[in-house]
């Protein structure tokens, strides 16, 4: 049988089909960046090229622009020029990435840290590994993590519970029926970047402690925004010696790109060690390393990013509510507004690019549940009240032509 008798183009066209008629497809907005300028951006579309203010950036800080980073990298590129040229074990450790990992070790109170290319491929690296190496390990998962740890404790093979989201009562149900003997880890993130609520940390590590659970955190929308020196909620409340595995990204509040983990240097040694993520792909490019390191050291000694970045998101929920938009409470620095429709969802976000210049990407099923289709504004530092007004006005209108439910 030759290649023609399988029909691929059909099958591809109705995996298309299928995400479409959902109301789901997505289509990415190509846009450019202003350094300096952002929250101002360019957008480029087929009829032309026009100016818009962005709303959904995870460059949570303006960190991407500030001038310590883009310094650092400037000077990096004409010391080392571009790339890395190899994985971690072939040449591509350079002094950067030794340094950024003390670094990040320091900022979480831990023995070690170890850098990957990205926050996706450190979750699911270590989860994968960890999974894999204690031997039938039990992963507790709350029911409202992030893809990249679901991908990898599925790919760790092991038995995994999901755990109500938040609930300290069904985490020690669940935590009390597994064997005492049995491995376990208890698997959350600190802020829940969809819905911007924040998980108990203390309680949740006192739990897993008490049945002899290690606790994996994800602080991937806290590090840099959090704690008197950016470590996180962890840090802010007081519990990072509770906390077994911090896991983080540095391309959010440190603006940049990579992830980590910082743990005891044992576990970080098995990570280094085992994880074919980590193992076969090269490391990051020594600029990118230069860049990060500047933000974290930025960020460990300022807090006034982050006091203007809780000040900004608190002033745009209340002036949301006062309109009567649908916004969604929450004490973290995420202002969600409930659309509740996939398809109405995107039409907002278009009349809103297209007629007030304004750019917030809808989010759709599966990043949150159906029927929870909704905005997801990230305001930063640089978002002025004048930018928070023409937000809400343009908002009322949309609501109103498009006769969307407002708050309740
Ligand atoms: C974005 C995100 C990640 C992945 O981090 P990247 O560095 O973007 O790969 C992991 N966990 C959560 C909760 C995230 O939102």
């Amino acid at each position: 049988m030759g290649q023609d008798a399988i029909d691929y183009k059909r099958k591809l066209a109705e995996a298309l089909r299928a995400v479409k008629d959902e109301g789901r497809y997505r289509v990415f907005a190509d846009i450019v960046r202003h350094r300096g300028s952002f929250p101002r951006a360019t957008f480029h579309t087929p009829e032309g090229k026009r100016d818009i203010v962005v709303w959904c950036s995870n460059d949570y800080l303006g960190m991407g622009q500030h001038p310590a980073v883009v310094e650092a990298m400037h000077r990096a590129i004409e010391e080392v020029g571009a790339g890395s040229g190899g994985t971690r074990n072939i040449s591509g450790t350079t002094h950067y990435h030794v340094e950024l990992e003390r670094e990040l070790a320091d900022l979480h109170q831990k023995e070690a840290a170890l850098l990957f290319t990205s926050g996706y491929a450190a979750n699911d690296a270590t989860l994968s590994t960890l999974a894999r190496i204690l031997g039938d390990c039990v992963i507790i998962s709350d029911e409202m993590n992030h893809a990249s740890m679901i991908e990898g404790i599925k790919r760790g093979g092991g038995p995994k519970r999901l755990w109500r989201h938040n609930d300290l009562a069904h985490l020690e149900e669940l935590l009390s029926e597994i064997d005492p003997a049995q491995p376990k880890i208890v698997a959350f993130e600190s802020v829940y970047s969809m819905d911007g609520d924040i998980a108990p940390i203390g309680a949740i590590c006192d739990l897993a402690r008490k049945y002899g659970a290690l606790t994996y955190l994800d602080e991937v929308h806290a590090v840099g925004l959090y704690g008197p020196r950016g470590g996180g909620i962890a840090e802010r409340d007081d519990v990072l010696e509770k906390v077994d595995i911090i896991e983080g990204t540095l391309a959010k509040g440190f603006g940049v790109m990579g992830g980590y983990i910082a743990a005891s240097a044992d576990l970080v040694d098995v990570v280094r060690s085992y994880a074919p993520g980590f193992i076969f792909s090269t490391s990051l490019a020594p600029v990118l390393v230069a860049g990060v390191l500047a933000a974290v050291r930025h960020l460990k000694a300022s807090d006034a990013e982050r006091e203007r970045h809780q000040e900004r998101a608190a002033t745009l929920r209340q002036m949301l509510a006062d309109a009567g938009l649908p916004v969604m409470m929450c004490e973290s620095h995420i202002v969600p507004v409930m659309v509740g429709d996939p398809v109405t969802c995107k039409q907002v976000s278009d009349d809103l690019l297209r007629d007030f210049g304004i750019y917030v990407q809808p989010i759709n099923y599966p990043t949150v549940p159906r029927g929870t289709e909704r905005l997801r504004f990230t305001p930063c530092p640089v978002h002025t009240d004048e930018m928070m007004r023409d937000l809400v006005e343009a908002l009322d209108q949309v609501w109103t032509r498009r006769k969307i439910r407002r708050a309740a």
